[in-house]
């Protein structure tokens, strides 16, 4: 789920920002936006259009070496903002699948491999976003977090932890709430215009697209 992306990408800038704290700011929020950014997909072909397990981590790598040889908070930024996308797109593969119900698994499409052009298939180490197991992979990363990091990035991982707690404990219910949602309201309130917007697993079998 997004808050245990986000506490990886900060995870991740950790020991730049220990090692340099002039460059923490830069490098912890460049894991944060990179720990996100993938999931901005989320409603125009999730996990397809900003998922890139290979590029991101190519990109990360030249990025990185960049980074220790001008370590500049610019450098440093895009080094941690690619290497949490990776991570992050990476990771996805071991969870659940796209169903609306993921864990019922029977969805064969985790993330898409843009280079070999197919969808790879769900390990389901954790079985889906938001699974007791997710929750305690959130708590897990963000224990050292709270340790190590102050302020505002502090902040961020409580938050992260809060938003963790509430998602995992509504998960289940997340599927019937919006199926009801766009059968009974948004059928009738939005424009077809917009209604073509709405992901066809939503629609309950309205034949949305
Ligand atoms: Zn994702």
């Amino acid at each position: 789920m997004l808050p245990t992306h986000a506490l990886v990408g900060l995870a991740l800038a950790t020991p730049v920002a220990l090692v340099v704290p002039e460059l923490a700011p830069a490098a912890l929020l460049g894991g944060l936006v990179g720990g996100i950014l993938p999931d901005l997909d989320l409603y125009v072909g999730h996990r397809r259009t900003l998922h890139y397990p290979e590029y991101f981590s190519i990109g990360a790598i030249g990025a990185t070496a960049l980074a220790v040889f001008v370590p500049t908070a610019p450098t440093v930024a895009t080094a941690c903002l690619l290497l949490g996308a990776a991570v992050h797109s990476v990771m996805d593969v071991f969870g659940g699948g796209l169903e609306l119900r993921p864990w019922e698994a029977t969805s064969d499409r985790a993330v898409y491999d843009h280079r070999r052009s197919e969808w790879l298939a769900p390990r389901r180490w954790v079985r889906y976003d938001g699974a007791p197991e997710d929750l305690l992979l959130s708590v897990v990363v963000a224990v050292p977090l709270l340790l190590a990091l102050d302020g505002v990035f502090r902040w961020g991982v409580v938050s992260a932890l809060v938003v963790a707690a509430v998602y995992t404990a509504v998960r289940r219910l997340l599927p019937s709430v919006a199926t009801r949602l766009v059968d009974h309201s948004l059928v009738q309130a939005l424009p077809d215009r917009l209604l073509a917007r709405v992901p066809a697993r939503y629609s309950g079998g309205h034949g949305l697209s």
